[in-house]
């Protein structure tokens, strides 16, 4: 699973209880969100590679019209063999990851009923380990990165600063300037794939 595939599903998760109920309704919403989260809408065959596949199963699996292999939608991720419909797992995801101070295996056993809190607690582990991300989402698209001197008589220090085209920022004490810092600051809080200017005297690079 790449890191792109976590990114993509937890791009447009609800945020809030009332977007999960409209959002994931039903377990055709779930898989569909799933579908265009993994495959960018365009599943593919496990073992052809082709595109021409159709749902079977219940939707939870498409089998491929060119060499009739059936690949499970949740094959090759940490949801693999899974019996539970997507929806417990989204529902799961979404506790988790709604509570700044976590969730107890006990309290999600509750919420969802699963039968034992075993189950409840390897539910915690899997998606902890590779569905959910840190609450805040990197900054993305065109982020400025500039340096600031904030401070009174006594001192000033300095602070890094990334501000994105739709108006998040993120602000780091630095002490110093040079390109490793400056670099490091900018992998903690800047998406990969973003497109990244400075003030100018000084090169940044994504890469
Ligand atoms: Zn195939």
């Amino acid at each position: 699973m790449s890191d792109g595939y976590a990114d993509d599903l937890w791009r447009d998760f609800p945020k809030t209880a009332i977007e999960f109920e409209k959002h994931f309704a039903t377990e055709e919403d779930c898989q569909r969100y799933w579908i265009k989260a993994r495959w960018a809408d365009t599943p593919v065959c496990a073992r052809c590679k082709s595109a021409h596949v159709w749902p079977v199963r219940e939707g939870r699996w498409f089998e491929c019209a060119d060499c009739r292999h059936q690949t499970s939608l949740t094959s090759g991720t940490p949801l693999e063999k899974t019996r539970k419909p997507l929806k417990m797992w989204f529902r799961a995801v979404f506790e988790i990851s709604s509570r700044r101070n976590g969730i107890s295996a006990k309290e999600l056993q509750r919420i969802l009923g699963l039968g034992s809190y075993e189950t409840a607690w390897a539910w915690l582990h899997k998606l902890r380990a590779a569905l959910v991300r840190p609450h805040r989402e990197p900054l993305a698209k065109h982020v400025e990165v500039d340096e600031a001197f904030v401070g009174d008589k006594q001192g000033k220090q300095l602070v890094l600063v990334a501000t994105e085209t739709d108006g998040r920022v993120r602000m780091s004490h630095a002490e110093n300037n040079d390109a490793e810092t400056v670099k490091r600051f900018a992998a903690a809080e800047i998406a990969p794939d973003a497109s990244v200017t400075t003030d100018g005297h000084r090169g940044y690079s994504a890469k």
